[in-house]
């Protein structure tokens, strides 16, 4: 068997998903294994994955794991999605839950065990195969500790001698961090707990792990790259980021158009594309319907907005200024679920401006297609945002993102006035600068419609395939030592 690049996460659509995360993980080994890289993805087999259609195998039965403290074993499924080998590592008391990695209130206590318990499952599963990895590519905090075991093994084992690491940064803001006693539960030698290895302020902290273990580090936008070596971005990262600097790369993520594409799309009551858009206006129609808004939306700008309701994304600055915005007379659409805070705020706006502003708080991969489809604009007032998909997929379905200038979303997007202009964007990521920039929306759609189809067409015809960023991953995965 050709060594592999083994991508090691914690989501991967279509079997699992909280955000971004899932999407790329449903992408990205995908496109390499098209073009003909040997792949496999390593990932949990959580409780949700049950229920779903895709003929699974049981390829392992107690797997040992050699947790350090006590002899739990994994079970192990596997599937293939187009011809690529996916592996799940099964342990109910861990995996098989509601929610991934938080209910609505907190995080899983456990979830140093479970994540150090996938880590060292993962390893297992590799020796069990018997080839050893060309490449094991680490996925945020949950996979961040595989690079630092891999590290370690291969000093006085064979097996692991020819073995690179890569640690991807979806989120800085997440680092797995944990009391300090657990790195006992770790199994990584002593030499590892200091303020180069795993250890941070006194805890243990697996994000950290991964940066300074891995072989390569990279991050899914070229700017997000810049920003986290800001002091500022870096949730005390940077530091440690400007040691890697030069092993530290931002490659942006893509859209998987076989999903997003509004030409195509099942989700939606009518597909359309540049050049015809006459079904983009019957999804507003839809939408609208759908959602029990007032009839009179439709000849008014309708704004989306779809996202985790967490600081992070701005709600509370969107919600912060609809009472000036319900002045102007728009429809604004939020789909999230999160914080309980923003979610009440959220349902609350929706008894105040009935037919007007509408919440839907809950998690469903179709009516986002058809919020994309059926607003006139997108929005995305992030305060930081690693990369973005929903901009790129707002773009591909012709709705114009209204966006702060910060990490992937100021690489994505042509702010208007720019005569190639595909969005808007703004700097300062306040309620003031997001009104005054939608109030600019609502202008240019209300009084010059040909300018807004334009910018329409030029933000459906823009490419973010995930081809060009693959051929960057394979480059990296060449110079880490992948023939072929
Ligand atoms: P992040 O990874 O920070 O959550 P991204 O924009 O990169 O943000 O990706 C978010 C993904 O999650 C998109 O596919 C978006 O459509 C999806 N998403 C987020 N919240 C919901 C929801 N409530 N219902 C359906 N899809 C959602």
């Amino acid at each position: 068997m050709a060594r592999q690049v083994v991508f090691a996460t914690s989501e991967i659509y279509p079997f699992s998903k909280t955000g971004g995360l899932g999407d790329v993980m449903g992408a990205l080994p995908l496109t390499l294994h098209k073009m003909g890289v040997p792949v496999a993805v390593v990932t949990p087999f959580y409780g949700r994955l049950r229920t779903g259609r895709q003929k699974i195998d049981h390829i392992a039965d107690n797997l040992h794991v050699g947790y350090p403290w006590a002899p739990v074993a994994a079970n192990v499924y596997s599937t293939t999605v187009q011809g690529m080998p996916v592996f799940f590592i099964d342990r109910a008391e861990y995996f098989d839950r509601k929610y991934y990695y938080n209910t609505v209130s907190q995080d899983y206590f456990d979830n140093a065990e479970r994540f150090i318990f996938f880590c060292r499952a993962s390893l297992a599963l590799l020796r069990f195969l018997g080839t050893p990895p060309a490449v094991i590519h680490a996925q945020d905090w949950q996979a961040g500790l595989l690079p630092a075991y891999v590290h370690y093994y291969r000093r006085d084992d064979s097996f692991w001698a020819g073995t690179s690491t890569v640690c991807t940064v979806h989120n800085m803001a997440f680092q797995g961090r944990f009391a300090s006693r657990l790195f006992d539960n770790c199994g990584l030698p002593w030499e590892a707990w200091n303020m180069n290895g795993v250890e941070f302020y006194g805890d243990l902290n697996m994000l950290k792990a991964g940066l300074n273990y891995a072989d390569r580090i990279t991050t899914v936008s070229p700017n997000y790259a810049r920003e986290i070596l800001q002091e500022e971005n870096g949730y005390g990262l940077s530091g440690v980021l400007h040691n890697r600097a030069k092993d530290l790369l931002g490659i942006i993520n893509g859209v998987d158009y076989s999903i997003w594409n509004p030409a195509t799309s099942r989700f939606l009551s009518a597909n359309y594309s540049p050049e015809d858009l006459e079904g983009k206006n019957k999804c507003k129609e839809d939408l609208i319907a759908e959602l029990g808004m007032l009839p009179r939306m439709n000849k008014r700008p309708l704004f989306g907005f779809i996202g985790r309701l967490r600081g992070q994304k701005g709600i509370d600055l969107l919600n912060r200024i609809v009472p000036r915005l319900m002045e102007r007379d728009v429809g604004i659409v939020v789909l999230g679920e999160g914080n309980e805070a923003y979610e009440l705020e959220s349902i609350a706006l929706g008894r105040a401006y009935p037919g007007r502003y509408c919440a839907v708080v809950k998690y469903t991969e179709d009516l986002a297609h058809r919020i994309q489809a059926g607003c006139d604009s997108f929005l995305m007032p992030s305060r930081y945002e690693p990369c973005g998909l929903t901009q790129m997929y707002a773009l591909k379905y012709g709705t114009p993102p209204v966006a702060t200038a910060v990490g992937g979303l100021k690489d994505s997007i042509v702010p208007w006035p720019d005569p190639q202009a595909t969005g808007f964007t703004y700097y300062h990521p306040d309620a003031q600068d997001l009104l005054e920039t939608i109030l600019e929306v609502c202008a240019l759609w209300e009084d010059n419609q040909a300018a807004w189809r334009g910018m329409t067409v030029r933000a459906m015809n823009q490419n973010f395939s995930w081809d060009a960023s693959a051929v960057k991953y394979l480059e990296m995965y060449r110079e880490l030592g992948l023939r072929g």
